[in-house]
């Protein structure tokens, strides 16, 4: 069997991400590598967003890019300018495309569907594929999104409309998220932040419905696009082991507090391609630890008080934009920090420190 000097396990978001990028600073001109990805069809199956806090490989995949937002509860809305973090939104197809299509041209690079048709033994391993089955009590962010087509010009593409906590809660902590990518042309998606447990939020097919025609006041349109999915907002169980290092959602990529995870994934892989010829040396990449005390703190608290999190998340955009952007992409200072956290309710938060 054929022997590879480096495997990555999961040609996803993570796996494809590195490799494109290890691929595009040559370190495989003389160098193997090995993508084991079971699926036989790349096709479009995600919309990864995000705010651009700095640059990525993927610029000639973003669908859309937004300077404005708003966030709304009953009664209230905000509207937020963000000119200087945009919010973009890359669409997997297109990602799919470019990465497969670059990482072909190299004889170095194969492509297999099994791990069991390669000797790996010899080979450093990453891997972003992890059994998080057993989590089924934890938090997950779960959301089924369509996107939808009008044949009259009834969005507002200059804006779009990250939370709208108006809408029934059901004891937990629910919203919608609509990116107009035209006049014409939507992906509206019901998001819900619980356990899996609770089948009875997971009828999003009715959900979507009734917003679209109640809400957002459409009544006719047609389905394009459907993407349901959940991220889990607890971090897997990584034993260390040697040769070997988890990547991606596996890889603790995810920031628990908002799901957000692919400008992490591109962080992660800079880091691996700085680090590419000792990477048996250097520890991981992570996300910084403030941000996971403060989230799993978060988290505590949500889960305790669901009714209270739509105020929570509406207060949180009082700060300037900046800040809260940069907050929620990891790039917040010490200053930044403390002006979201004196934006908390101080009673339910400091509750949850002992
Ligand atoms: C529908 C959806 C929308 C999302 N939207 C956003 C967003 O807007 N912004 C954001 O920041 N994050 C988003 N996320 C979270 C995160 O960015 C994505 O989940 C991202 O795809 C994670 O990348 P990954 O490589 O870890 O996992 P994946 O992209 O899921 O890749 C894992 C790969 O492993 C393969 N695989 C599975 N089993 C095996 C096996 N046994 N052997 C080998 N390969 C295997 C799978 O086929 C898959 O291709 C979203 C997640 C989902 C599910």
């Amino acid at each position: 069997m054929r022997e590879f000097d480096y495997v990555i396990i999961g040609g996803g978001c993570a796996g494809l991400s590195l490799a494109y990028e290890l691929e595009i600073h040559e370190k495989f001109r003389d160098k193997t590598l090995a993508i084991i990805e079971p699926r036989n069809d790349y096709v479009r199956d995600k919309t990864w967003s995000f705010w651009k806090v700095s640059a990525h490989n993927f610029e000639d995949c973003v669908r859309k890019s937004w300077d404005n937002f708003s966030v709304n509860i009953p009664d209230q809305t905000k509207y937020i300018h963000c000119g200087n973090l945009p919010y973009q939104s890359i669409d997997s197809g297109l990602f799919y495309e470019k990465t497969i299509n670059t990482l072909k041209k190299n004889s170095n690079i194969n492509f297999f569907k099994n791990i069991n048709e390669i000797s790996s033994e010899n080979s450093f391993i990453f891997n972003s594929v992890n059994d998080i089955s057993d989590g089924k009590n934890d938090l997950w962010q779960h959301f089924s999104g369509i996107e939808i087509e009008t044949n009259k010009d009834l969005f507002d593409d200059q804006i779009f409309n990250l939370m709208d906590f108006d809408c029934e809660q059901r004891d937990s902590v629910h919203f919608f998220y609509t990116l107009p990518f035209s006049k014409k042309n939507a992906l509206i998606e019901t998001t819900w932040i619980s356990g899996l447990n609770h089948p009875s939020n997971q009828d999003y097919s009715i959900q979507l419905e009734d917003y679209i025609k109640n809400k957002l006041k459409i009544k006719n349109y047609e389905i394009k696009f459907k993407e349901t999915g959940a991220i889990p907002l607890f971090y897997p169980k990584n034993i260390k082991k040697i040769n070997q290092m988890q990547i991606g959602t596996a890889g603790g990529m995810t920031r628990l507090s908002t799901g957000y995870t692919f400008m992490n994934i591109q962080s992660q892989s800079k880091y691996i391609r700085e680090n590419f010829e000792n990477i048996q040396k250097v520890n991981n990449f992570n996300v910084n630890s403030k941000y996971k005390f403060l989230d799993n703190i978060f988290l505590k608290v949500l889960k305790k008080n669901s009714e209270k999190m739509p105020q929570v998340f509406f207060k949180m955009f009082n700060c300037p934009p900046n800040t809260i952007i940069n907050f929620l992409s990891n790039k917040s200072n010490i200053f930044e920090d403390i002006s979201i956290i004196l934006k908390m309710p101080k009673f339910i938060f400091i509750k949850e420190l002992f």
